[in-house]
């Protein structure tokens, strides 16, 4: 679906944002995909993240189709009451899709929990968005699953690929918004040492590790940057992704690692908390250079594992606590990464394609089931 967001600001201006909700395959239950916010989003970049979450929701066995939506507009140079319009009117012109429950969004790039509670405002039903605000009706640990799930698979990817010590573990992050900071919490957390971190306003390097609490406030949302943090030194975008490290964790934006940067990359191990930073190019750069990579639609998938228990909790009434909900992520990630790992045993594949091929073998069969093939 592609339409336009129209808003009178008075009688010299409107203001017009183009919008995308993509669907890509709903053969397990309905689309179900993140919402972005972001002056570069298209309706090819929504496609792909739609095609992402398909297979994102196969793979973790969760009764979901891909789906993904975005708004052409930057949320920072925003004000409040012009952001909060914005979303009145996108949830005026889907409302069919959300009311029915055909579309479930959630937070992603740009977009936060309170957003998520000017949809539920305007659909007055709590299933018809996650990521909402705990205190009404978010589920406790949203916030933080994605980062939950990516740190737990970089944990799981350290020991049992890299064979190290998480302890004796270097990581280095691109993205200091939501994925990004609680990635780099819950991993320095687990006695890692953060030794980069990279946001759009600067990037930083401590080779002692940085403290991730001091950087919580020092940067406490996703619009504030970590630039000039006084514990650290600024460095260049090529010196950053150069950096002697074991683990690297692209969890900003896509097309980060690609022919060009690929090939100057000294980490053993990508974890990808961003949807598709990888391009094919890069990829196979990567693994030319044995580098192995955990994928988007594995490694990332801790916010919609949590976004499922948050929807199931809207229709039942059910409720959990945080860490309930951080126990089923680390579950989900460890019975999945083993199935993907058994895979790249027998296919003599990558992780990607060992991942993907178990997604597709869902959707297969549940397309059969269907008699949809
Ligand atoms: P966010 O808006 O909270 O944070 C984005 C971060 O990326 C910020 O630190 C920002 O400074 C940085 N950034 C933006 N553009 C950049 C650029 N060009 N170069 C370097 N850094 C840049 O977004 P988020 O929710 O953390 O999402 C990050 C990625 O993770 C996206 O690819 C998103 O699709 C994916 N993702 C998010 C979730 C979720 O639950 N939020 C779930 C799965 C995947």
């Amino acid at each position: 679906i592609k339409f336009s967001l129209n808003l009178k600001m008075n009688n010299e201006e409107i203001i017009c944002f183009d919008a995308f909700v993509v669907y890509h395959n709903v053969v397990l239950g309905p689309a179900k995909g993140g919402i972005r916010f972001s002056p570069y989003v298209s309706f090819g970049e929504v496609r792909t993240f739609a095609e992402i979450m398909t297979y994102k929701n196969a793979l973790m066995g969760l009764p979901f189709g891909g789906g993904k939506s975005g708004i052409k507009f930057d949320p920072y140079k925003m004000n409040d009451f012009t952001r909060i319009a914005i979303i009145k009117e996108y949830v005026h012109m889907i409302k069919e899709e959300l009311n029915s429950g055909a579309y479930i969004p959630a937070p992603d790039l740009g977009s936060s929990p309170q957003d998520m509670s000017i949809i539920y405002g305007e659909t007055h039903r709590p299933e018809t968005v996650t990521g909402k605000p705990v205190i009404i009706g978010g589920l406790p640990g949203r916030l933080q699953a994605t980062g939950r799930g990516v740190s737990h698979a970089a944990k799981l990817g350290i020991e049992n690929i890299l064979k190290k010590d998480i302890k004796k573990t270097d990581v280095i992050v691109q993205g200091f918004g939501n994925v990004g900071r609680w990635t780099a919490y819950f991993l320095h957390q687990m006695g890692a040492r953060i030794t980069g971190l990279y946001d759009i306003g600067g990037i930083i390097y401590n080779k002692k590790g940085l403290d991730i609490e001091k950087l919580f406030k020092y940067a406490p949302t996703s619009k504030d940057s970590i630039k000039g943090f006084p514990e650290s030194e600024s460095i260049s975008a090529e010196q950053f992704f150069s950096l002697e490290t074991d683990v690297l964790i692209p969890a900003a934006v896509e097309n980060v690692i690609t022919g060009d940067t690929a090939s100057a990359i000294k980490a053993k191990l990508i974890v990808e908390g961003a949807n598709d930073p990888t391009t094919a190019e890069g990829e196979e750069i990567l693994l030319k250079n044995g580098i192995h990579v955990l994928p988007d639609f594995f490694a990332n998938s801790g916010g919609v594992v949590a976004s499922y228990f948050e929807w199931r909790n809207a229709k039942s009434g059910n409720q959990t606590c945080e860490k309930e909900v951080f126990e089923l992520i680390d579950k989900k990630i460890d019975t999945v990464f083993w199935q993907g790992m058994e895979a790249r045993k027998r296919l003599k594949a990558s992780l990607r394609e060992s991942f993907f091929s178990i997604s597709l073998g869902t959707l297969i069969e549940a397309m059969k089931a269907r008699l949809w093939i």
